[in-house]
C-alpha cells in the first residue's frame, strides 16, 4: 500500500505531543467501515482491517501521537487535558485538502489522568451515528471512518463491550490547544501553532487577528446550523471547540424532540450552561478565550490589541444572525428577504415552544403546507398561518422544494440512538447499522426508513444523556 500520510503536526516541536503507539487490544473485530469516506480520502476500504481500526496494526506512514491541550470545562480552567484516550495516527492529503485520522478509545496516554483511555460501544455508536448525520445535513463536522470492537470489557457503571472509533477531522486543534501554550507563556509555541492553523485552515489570514476573525466567522456559521436543526452539543468546553469550525466531540449531544429554547440533555450540565439557546453566547465565550490566548501574538500596544480582538469577537453576530436568518427562512420556504421575516420566524418558534411541538416534525409538516397538528396551543396555528401564507404568496420559486431541502425528515432521534446502543451492548448491531444507513439520506428517506422519523411516545422520551467516555 502506498504511503499517503503527510504528518504536519508531528513535525512541530516535541512539546506539542507525546509520540506513542495505541495500546493493543485483545480481539479486534470490525463494527463498521465507512467505505465512501475511505475512498474520498484515497484509502482502500480493504486496508481498514480490524487490526488497523483498533491500532493493533498501523497503516504505513502513521506516526502515532497524543496531542497536548488545556481547556475551560464548564467555565473552570484545566491547564492540562490532552488526548487521554485518543491517538492521532497521521494526516492524509489529497484534493480534499488535509485530514487527520485519529483513533478514539485507543488506550492510556500521558494525558489519561485517572481514565482508562478506552471507550465502550455506546459512545462510539453515538458519535458514529450523529457525526455522519451531521455530515448528511451539510454541517461541518468530524466524521466516522470506521468503528471496531476490541473484544475487551470496559468498566463504567457496569461492564460494557469496548470499542474504538476512527475519526476524521480537518484537524483536532482546539481553542484549548492555544490556551495550553498561552497559559505556559510559551509565545514561540503559540506562534508555531498559529502559523500551523493559518496554513491549514485559514490560508487567507495574514496574522493572529485575521486568524481569530476566521475562527469567529466559522464558529458563528456552525452554531447557526446547529440551531436550525435543534441540535444541542452538550459540552461546549473550550477543549471541545475545533478552530477549523467543525463540530467535534459528540458526548451528551442530542437533537431536541419537543422544542423549548432552554432544553438541556446532559446529565452533567446542571446549570444549563450549554442549553440550546445558550449555544451562541457560549461560542462567543469560548472565542473570547481564544482571543485572550492569541493576545501575545498581536502587535503593538496591548490595550489596542485587546480592543481590536474585542471588535473581532463582536463580529460573531454579523456572521451568526444572517446565517440563522438564511437557514430559518429556508425552513419556512423563503429565499428572498423581507423586514418582517424575523418576527414571522420567532413567532413560529414561540408557538412551537408553547405547544411543545416536535422541532423536526413541525418543519417536516410545514414542508407539506400544514403544521396545525403540531402547533396545538390554543389558537396558535390560526394566528400564525395566515401571515405565513401571505408571505409565501410574495415569494417567487418553489416553496415546498426550498423547505424540503432545508428540513430533514430524519434526525438521529435520542430514543433511536439509545435503542441502537442498548442492542449494541447485547451484541446486536443491526439497529445501529439501520440508523446509520437511513441517515445517509435524511431529506429524502426510503419508505422503509420513515418510521425512524416518528417522534418518541411519552414513555420513550430520552430526557437525559451522559458524557459516556
Ligand atoms: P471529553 O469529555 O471527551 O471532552 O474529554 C475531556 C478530557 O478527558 C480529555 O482530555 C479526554 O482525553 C479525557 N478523557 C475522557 N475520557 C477518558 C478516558 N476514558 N480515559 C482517559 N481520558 C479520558
Ligand atoms: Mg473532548
Amino acid at each position: 500500500m502506498r504511503d499517503i500520510f503527510d504528518n504536519s503536526y508531528a513535525r512541530l516541536p516535541d512539546r506539542f505531543f507525546t509520540k506513542l503507539p495505541p495500546v493493543p487490544v485483545a480481539q479486534p473485530q470490525i463494527l463498521r467501515i465507512n467505505d465512501a469516506l475511505a475512498r474520498e480520502l484515497g484509502l482502500d476500504p480493504a486496508d481498514l482491517t480490524a487490526e488497523v481500526l483498533t491500532g493493533n496494526a498501523l497503516l504505513p506512514g502513521s506516526e502515532p501521537l497524543a496531542q497536548v491541550y488545556a481547556g475551560h470545562q464548564f467555565g473552570g480552567w484545566v491547564p492540562r487535558l490532552g488526548d487521554g484516550r485518543a491517538i492521532l495516527l497521521g494526516e492524509v492529503t489529497g484534493d480534499f485538502g488535509r485530514r487527520d485520522i485519529q483513533l478514539k478509545g485507543s488506550g492510556v496516554t500521558p494525558y489519561s489522568r485517572n481514565g482508562d483511555g478506552r471507550a465502550w460501544v455506546g459512545p462510539v455508536m453515538r458519535e458514529y451515528i450523529v457525526s455522519e448525520a451531521m455530515h448528511a445535513f451539510g454541517v461541518p463536522t468530524t466524521r466516522a471512518l470506521g468503528a471496531a470492537l476490541t473484544g475487551e470489557g470496559v468498566q463504567r457503571e457496569r461492564r460494557y463491550p469496548g470499542a474504538i472509533l476512527t475519526r476524521v477531522a480537518a484537524s483536532h486543534i482546539r481553542v484549548g490547544t492555544f490556551q495550553y501554550f498561552a497559559a505556559r507563556g510559551d509565545t514561540a509555541g503559540l506562534r508555531l501553532l498559529s502559523d500551523h492553523c493559518i496554513a491549514r485552515h485559514y490560508p487567507e489570514a495574514d496574522g493572529p487577528l485575521s486568524f481569530l476573525a476566521g475562527v469567529v466567522a466559522a464558529q458563528a456559521r456552525l452554531v447557526a446550523k446547529w440551531m436550525s436543526l435543534g441540535f444541542i452539543h452538550g459540552v461546549m468546553n473550550t477543549d471541545n471547540m475545533a478552530v477549523s469550525g467543525e463540530t467535534i466531540d459528540y458526548g451528551p449531544c442530542a437533537f431536541m424532540d419537543a422544542y423549548h429554547p432552554r432544553t438541556v440533555f446532559s446529565s452533567i450540565d446542571q446549570q444549563g450552561r450549554y442549553a440550546f439557546q445558550a449555544q451562541p453566547n457560549m461560542a462567543v465565550w469560548n472565542l473570547a478565550q481564544l482571543a485572550t490566548a492569541l493576545l501575545p501574538l498581536m502587535d503593538g500596544d496591548p490595550d489596542r490589541a485587546a480592543e481590536e480582538a474585542t471588535r473581532v469577537l463582536e463580529s460573531f453576530a454579523d456572521h451568526f444572525s444572517p446565517e440563522w436568518m438564511r437557514l430559518f427562512r429556508a425552513k419556512i420556504g423563503l429565499v428572498s428577504e423581507e423586514d418582517g421575516d424575523e418576527a414571522l420566524i420567532t413567532g413560529l418558534l414561540s408557538r412551537m415552544a408553547s405547544s411543545q411541538a416536535d422541532f423536526t416534525a413541525t418543519f417536516t409538516a410545514l414542508s407539506d403546507g400544514d403544521a396545525s397538528t403540531h402547533i396545538t396551543d390554543d389558537g396558535a396555528w390560526n394566528s400564525w398561518a395566515p401571515d405565513w401564507t401571505a408571505r409565501l404568496e410574495r415569494e417567487p420559486g418553489d416553496h415546498r422544494k426550498t423547505m424540503r431541502a432545508a428540513n430533514p425528515v430524519l434526525i438521529p432521534r435520542n430514543h433511536r440512538v439509545e435503542e441502537a446502543i442498548q442492542a449494541g451492548i447485547d451484541g446486536d448491531h443491526a439497529p445501529f447499522h439501520r440508523l446509520v444507513d437511513a441517515l445517509t439520506r435524511p431529506f429524502d428517506p426510503r419508505p422503509e426508513d420513515r418510521d425512524l422519523a416518528t417522534p418518541p411516545k411519552p414513555d420513550e422520551r430520552v430526557l437525559r444523556t451522559f458524557c459516556g467516555t
